[in-house]
């Protein structure tokens, strides 16, 4: 027999449910990857995640291709691509890796629906979560809306054991169907804009593991201290591999609890972090909509502000702030930006800016390696105040503090903005405070080759609680 092996966000050999649970059925396999982005409603895979995923199917091509086999890229709807390539490979079974965000949950379910109503036997898996959405409620059988008692609730729960395919007992057919060539798909940026990346990013399962196994064989131990030190850079920047599945969370947490001990600061912080994860999932799948509209509904009236010249100047690191500008050019330049960072920007977006937390949301999404609708709509809805487990409105960043907490020395500062990179770190936070002598002789005009602050922080605080207090009243 032959069965179809549908790949979405599951680019991996290595814990992939689906696929050994395949090979142990000993029916002969044909890898597909469908490009159907107009599937995915209003946040099909944007421009960062494309240039991601261009390099994850060459490198998962690749691996096919020394094993014998082809891995069938097909373009169009899904449904009929599927039902093309049974008809041509005799397949009896389409099997899958489950996905959680609206519309591809329906559209999976109707897909299956479709299929077994032809004759075709179809079976889904896990192998992107922890513990699917679905499973965990609370006490009186909601959805959970707050990390700490969800955490408590799952923190003990018995996961999965990370599922091993044989590969040796891999079996494919004497023939594969023909496959579009990857440039087909388009998914590479038109212009240069990507460089940055290639310089950042390897893209395989294998760098995955490498990278996985560098952070614990490292940056683990100190991980609880030095994860907010966006100039020491102490995370494990495994977040787009997670997101094309390139690694899967089981193998994440089965290696951490192998190598680190669990009582120590670094290994159970990571710990929690890896379950933010499952938390975002878990609310993006009880709140779909929450993608576009916050989940606290009366913020749906929240005068946000909408201005394209501020958020021109957000989004291309021209706010005059140095901690948020060099976060939004990182962002640009590499596809990915610190965590603490993220949380930065986007409190100014939203607070000191009063702009829309969505359109903050939508550039993320066009221009994270690591795009993630739940992660980010999570992020976007916590420091926009109007989602699960979010900041409270008088919690607003202070970016200059910010700044020199977390980057002392400027370091972070002066790699993503060369032009401030003489002035001294005292500063470096707050080049407007600087002497005339001391901006001379770093070779800095302010308001030429760098901005003055586009909103004064103490009149970006006030406006900001102003506003929210008035919403509030
Ligand atoms: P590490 O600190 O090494 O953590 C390991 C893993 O844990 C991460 O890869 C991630 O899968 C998970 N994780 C860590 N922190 C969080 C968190 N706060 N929420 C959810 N999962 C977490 N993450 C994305 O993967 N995609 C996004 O689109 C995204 N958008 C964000 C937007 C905003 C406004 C904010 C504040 C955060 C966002 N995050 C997003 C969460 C977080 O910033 C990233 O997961 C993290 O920076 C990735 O880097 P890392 O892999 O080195 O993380």
């Amino acid at each position: 027999t032959t069965t179809l092996f549908w790949f979405r966000q599951d680019l991996r050999f290595a814990d992939n449910a689906a696929l050994a649970a395949e090979i142990t059925s000993g029916a002969s396999i044909v890898p597909v990857f469908i490009w159907a982005p107009q599937e995915e409603g209003d946040w099909g895979p944007a421009a960062a995640s494309r240039w991601w995923l261009h390099h994850a199917l060459a490198s998962f091509a690749e691996q096919w291709a020394a094993k014998g086999a082809r891995l069938v890229l097909r373009q169009g709807n899904s449904l009929e691509e599927l039902r093309t390539l049974i008809a041509s490979t005799g397949a009896t079974r389409v099997v899958w890796n489950r996905r959680y965000e609206s519309p591809q949950r329906e559209f999976d379910i109707e897909i299956k629906r479709e299929l077994r109503s032809e004759g075709i036997e179809v079976d889904s898996y896990n192998s992107r979560l922890l513990i699917e959405p679905h499973a965990v409620a609370t006490g009186t059988g909601k959805p959970y809306q707050v990390y700490t008692p969800y955490w408590k609730k799952v923190k003990d729960w018995p996961l999965d054991a990370v599922a091993e395919p044989d590969l040796e007992a891999l079996r494919f057919p004497e023939e594969f169907p023909d496959s579009l060539a990857l440039e087909q798909f388009n998914l590479l940026p038109q212009h240069a804009w990507d460089r940055g990346f290639y310089e950042q990013w390897s893209v395989s399962e294998a760098d995955a593991i490498q990278c996985l196994e560098g952070f614990l064989a490292g940056g683990i131990q100190d991980y609880a201290s030095a994860r907010d030190r966006p100039d020491v850079c102490g995370t494990s920047q495994l977040s787009p591999y997670l997101y094309w599945g390139q690694i899967g969370p089981r193998q994440i947490v089965s290696r951490l609890k192998a190598t680190c001990d669990l009582s120590q600061p670094g290994p159970a912080t990571f710990l929690k972090e890896i379950y933010w994860r499952e938390f975002a999932y878990h609310v993006l799948y009880h709140f779909p909509h929450t993608a576009s509209h916050p989940l606290r509904a009366e913020y749906e009236d929240f005068p946000w502000v909408r201005n394209s010249t501020v958020l021109r100047a957000w989004q291309t690191g021209h706010t005059g702030y140095p901690i948020v500008d060099a976060g939004m050019r990182q962002l640009w330049q590499v596809g990915w930006m610190h965590n603490r960072v993220r949380m930065i920007v986007s409190s100014f977006l939203v607070k000191h800016l009063l702009h829309d937390w969505r359109d903050g949301a939508r550039w993320f999404w066009e221009t994270l390696v690591d795009a993630d609708l739940a992660s980010n709509t999570l992020g976007w809805q916590w420091s926009g105040g109007c989602g699960a487990d979010a900041a409270p409105y008088f919690r607003i960043f202070n970016p200059i503090l910010q700044g020199q907490k977390f980057d002392p020395e400027g370091e972070y500062v002066k790699r993503y903005l060369p032009e401030l990179r003489r002035l001294p770190a005292k500063y470096i936070h707050k080049p407007w405070d600087a002497p005339e002598s001391v901006l001379t002789s770093a070779d800095v005009l302010l308001g030429r080759d760098y901005p003055r602050p586009i909103v004064e922080h103490r009149i970006g605080r006030e406006r900001a609680l102003a506003a929210l207090k008035r919403f509030k009243s």
